[in-house]
């Protein structure tokens, strides 16, 4: 059986008589999985130290930020002198200038920038921003597409609530959902449909630039491409939720990524949204885009937004250092020869074993769907076995590979994730391979 954790079981069950459920992200209960989580006491590269002194191999990565393994020499360096010059100023400062910049000089078409502290944020921004520059009311977003808890951007959206079957959230008001339309995601005719409907009401389209919510779920041929003309031809504006694509898919996020592959003969998005690896592990996150929209914004224009911590010199500080590090270890290219490693060791595993699956990639992102049919959309993705996957997740934990424990997650690689590191991972995967052979419906059955 499973070995035993009495230190995180003893402190999870502190945590749940002050904290509810436990923890303060759903996911992280393990309610998907069954069994204790880990309470982490440190971490190191691509390793986590959980209190009962156990080392787990980390394919959570912080859920994104931790591009560079954790605790990079350097970028501890960083946080350390910024935090000896002062926590937090209230007051305009360099580091959040330098932040902007960087950003700015990575992702062409964003030529403006306001600091944020989460990814929420910074979607409830932007989409405050888009009402207020078109005057409309109406928003599209994506079944699975998640962008954080903002009210009405909960609607069918993925991440933990995919994770828990919550197909919505109480205590969101009629009249903060009423707005919202959600569609399946590549899905154009839907969106031509909506569109022939709402058009003159549409303020903004928001999308995850390839979504990684619902698992990884990229763009079909052409997708991104109807989204920007449909709301071009409409007078809508389109944001692109890059907040976990960003800077980690490649050096400018799925926005490089793509436009590099396909080129954007449509244009791209107005405004795009980053957080997570921008941050360095560090609550950060921004919102940016067409100068013209930016500007809108107070106090250059009507539409209020503010932030006591926001451009925060110590976050502004690890995610600078973590941004240049990826450029100066060359971290992308790195990553993309580990995921080819790794995918091809899952999917000779599963298939070992006659296990129903599909890996499905965003550049170095990607995902493991216990499902034989391809993932388009949300419903293709809650059609697959997730009593295989949480039999997958306890064995490979067993084995001290932590995977995110969800099957509705992309599997974080890191800088730190060398070839060491690869192969402990890949020893592990035979012994899970037959766990969720002997817990879930085979690919013949
Ligand atoms: C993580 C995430 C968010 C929310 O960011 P938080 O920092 O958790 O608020 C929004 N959009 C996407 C695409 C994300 O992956």
């Amino acid at each position: 059986m499973t070995h035993p954790a009495p230190a995180s079981a003893a402190l999870f069950n502190r945590a749940t008589s002050v904290i509810p459920g436990g923890v303060n992200s759903p996911v992280r209960a393990f309610g998907a999985v069954g069994g204790t989580p880990r309470f982490i006491e440190r971490a190191d590269g691509a390793v986590l130290t959980d209190v009962d002194g156990r080392d787990y191999v980390d394919l959570i990565g912080s859920w994104g930020p931790m591009i560079l393994g954790h605790s990079h020499p350097e970028v501890v360096a960083a946080v350390r002198e910024a935090a000896g010059r002062g926590f937090s100023f209230g007051t305009p400062g360099e580091a959040e200038v330098l932040l902007s910049e960087e950003l700015v000089s990575r992702v062409e078409p964003v030529e403006q920038v306001r600091l944020v502290n989460s990814g929420t944020e910074a979607t409830m921004s932007a989409i405050r921003l888009a009402r207020g520059f078109t005057g409309r009311a109406k928003i599209v977003k994506f079944a699975g597409c998640y962008h954080g808890h903002v009210d009405a951007l909960l609607a069918a959206a993925g991440s933990g609530l995919a994770t828990f079957s919550l197909p919505d959230t109480p205590g969101v008001t009629g009249a903060a959902a009423a707005d919202t339309l959600v569609l399946p995601y590549n899905d154009q005719e839907a969106l031509a449909a909506a569109f022939a409907e709402h058009g003159a009401d549409i303020a903004c389209v928001i999308t995850e630039a390839s979504p990684g919510n619902m698992g990884v779920v990229p763009p079909r041929d052409g997708f991104t491409q109807a989204i920007r003309r449909i709301t071009q031809e409409h007078g809508a504006l389109m944001v692109s939720d890059e907040v976990m694509t960003g800077f980690r898919v490649s050096e400018a996020g799925w926005y490089g990524y793509e436009s590099a592959r396909e080129g954007y003969p449509e244009g791209p998005a107005d405004l795009f949204t980053f957080g997570k690896v921008m941050g360095g592990g560090f609550p950060a996150a921004a919102f940016g885009g067409r100068r013209d929209v930016m500007e809108f914004l107070a106090p250059a224009g009507p539409v209020y937004q503010a932030g006591t911590l926001s451009g925060n010199p110590v976050a502004s500080a690890a995610g600078l250092a973590t941004l240049r590090l990826t450029r100066e270890l060359n971290v992308y290219p790195r990553l993309e020869a580990a995921a080819d490693t790794l995918r091809a060791a899952v999917g000779e595993a599963l298939t070992g074993e006659g296990i129903a699956h599909r890996i499905q990639s965003a550049n170095s992102m990607f995902s493991v769907f216990f499902t034989d049919r391809e993932v388009r959309d949300f419903d293709d993705a809650a059609s697959q076995d997730t009593a295989a996957h949480a039999a997958f997740f306890q064995s490979m934990l067993e084995s001290g590979i932590h995977l995110p424990p969800s099957a509705f997650e992309a599997w974080f690689l890191s800088y730190a994730h060398t070839d060491e590191v690869l192969d402990r991972i890949v020893s592990a995967l035979p012994a899970a391979a037959r766990a969720a052979a002997a817990a879930g419906t085979t690919a013949d059955s």
